[in-house]
């Protein structure tokens, strides 16, 4: 016997609660209380299910405890996790409730794709690029997969450029694949040259055909996360190989940034214009570094200097924009790319009314339905214009240069990467990423899993120079110095005289 579905009044309330309830203090439940959740989930599917009521009752009291505090604790600090505006909160259960389905532009029909796009030239706007340079911008599930749209474009004018060059024929990836382009191009080796990339770069390489091995690491040895200008050129001069460059703009270990100013893109745009290469910047939490404009963040806004001089842009929406999950943007200057690569071929059911202004997110990205993850972003930029997301990332730089400060003062850690030795040169470095490590091994093999055994606050674990390192990534709207920053210091001191008993 099948029970009821449940009613819409029911649902709100049971959201209502669920909103309401206290978010825990704590980064990480203890692990009995995560071992209990999951001896709760139900071994197998149920016949008769269990109905709404005893689902709701099974996800309040025993599954959500076992969820650790991601972007609910403001001490959470794995990953740049990010966390959830109320805006963007509300927004999304609005996106659920109301299922749209985010695919055709029918502009008579719903209001969904004006919104996407809407959302798309505010977040343009908030970062200081003007919308009508890119006419190719869409919302993906996060920076991988904008890492592959960015890989995918590149990959297709890459190719463009060479047979432009070569013959009068028009050589199209998407049309007759990476080997048959090859083949008819003479072009015999693809390469993606970057500095500190993102695993999701190689990633993409994969997905796309190129391979992990085409993507190839040329920074400085003293400075690995800055080019070596002189092999870029060397690499790119290459006539039997068609270049992707990849800059990142913020490191996930160091948030460092790859170029540091306007004169530096401009020459790398110079460079990939006399041989055709495309210019993807992954920009996944960077970016946002484009809202500062107060001279005690510099270095950040040096590094996002010139951005706009790139043929596409990855964005993340779920790390510094404080959406929740999941949920990534991606901008492209080239706007006829875009059909060649993403156009559903032979689908008349699924083309677009007259409005040209606007594409079909169908024909310009990689799903063809998908929810209207424009919304939370939309809302939240309504909710808090650039003013309130500058103030946010403000607080979470300061948190991070508090930690960073805390941790120069200490005889027990080290602050890493050591490529400075004054400390406002240090600090001014110090973005939303703090990479630290214990000087003592034996302490530092054990760190990450003593600072999360606390369970008061979260860090991840990476290594740096062949040696485990710690991480803090502050990327939560609720940072807040002088609540969060005794927590932390006590964290420190209570691992410290903790490692001295034993
Ligand atoms: C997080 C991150 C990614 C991957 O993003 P997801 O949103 O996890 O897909 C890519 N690049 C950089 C620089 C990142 O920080």
């Amino acid at each position: 016997m099948f029970r009821e579905i449940g009613s819409l009044p029911r649902l709100a309330a049971a959201i209502a609660e669920i909103q309401a309830e206290t978010p825990p203090e704590n980064a990480l439940p203890s692990e009995d209380v995560v071992t209990r959740a999951r001896e709760t989930l139900i071994p197998t599917l149920p016949t008769e299910g269990l109905g709404l009521e005893a689902t709701i009752r099974h996800l309040r009291q025993e599954i959500v405890p076992g969820f650790n505090g991601s972007s609910r604790s403001s001490n959470y600090y794995g990953f740049v996790t990010g966390g959830s505006t109320p805006a963007a909160t509300l927004a999304d259960n609005l996106v659920t409730a109301y299922d749209q389905n985010t695919q055709v532009h029918l502009p008579n029909e719903t209001v969904a794709t004006d919104l996407e796009d809407r959302a798309l030239t505010l977040l343009c706007e908030l970062l200081q690029l003007d919308p009508s340079q890119w006419p190719h911008r869409t919302f993906t599930t996060g920076a991988t997969s904008s890492n592959v749209l960015g890989l995918a474009c590149g990959r297709e004018y890459i190719f463009e450029e060479v047979a432009a060059v070569r013959s009068d024929a028009t050589i199209s990836i998407g049309e007759i694949g990476i080997f048959e382009a090859m083949h008819r191009s003479g072009i015999n080796k693809i390469q993606i040259l970057t500095t500190v990339p993102h695993s999701s770069l190689s990633k993409a390489a994969s997905i796309l055909g190129l391979g992990r091995a085409a993507v190839r690491n040329i920074g400085l040895e003293s400075h690995p996360h800055k080019f070596d200008m002189p092999l870029l050129s060397k690499l790119l001069e290459d006539p039997s190989t068609a270049s992707i460059v990849a800059i990142s703009a913020s490191e996930v270990n160091t948030g460092l940034f790859a170029t540091s100013g306007l004169e530096e893109m401009q020459e790398i745009r110079k460079l990939c214009d006399v041989y055709g290469a495309w210019i993807h910047v992954d920009g996944a939490f960077g970016l946002m570094g484009r809202l500062l404009s107060s001279p005690d963040y510099g270095r950040i806004i040096r590094g996002c200097e010139g951005l706009e001089l790139a043929d596409s842009i990855t964005g993340d929406g779920h790390k510094l924009l404080n959406v929740p999950y999941d949920c990534g943007f991606f901008l492209s200057r080239h706007r006829e790319i875009a059909s060649r690569v993403f156009q559903n071929p032979n689908a008349a059911y699924l083309s677009a009314g007259a409005d040209e202004g606007i594409m079909s997110p169908l024909n310009i990205g990689l799903e063809n339905s998908r929810r209207l993850r424009a919304l939370p972003v939309y809302a939240s930029l309504a909710a808090y214009g650039r003013d309130g997301y500058r103030e946010m990332l403000e607080r979470q730089i300061i948190l991070s240069r508090g930690i960073a400060e805390y941790i120069l003062d200490s005889e027990h850690f080290e602050l890493l990467p050591q490529f400075e030795s004054e400390r406002t040169q240090i600090l001014q470095n110090i973005y939303i990423i703090v990479l630290f490590r214990a000087k003592d091994d034996g302490l530092n093999d054990e760190l990450v899993n003593r600072i999360k055994g606390t369970k008061k606050v979260y860090v991840s674990g990476t290594a740096w120079a062949g040696k485990p390192a710690c991480r803090f990534a502050v990327s939560n709207w609720m940072a807040d110095v002088n609540k969060d920053l005794p927590i932390i210091k006590g964290v420190f001191e209570d691992v410290i005289s903790e490692w001295q008993l034993k």
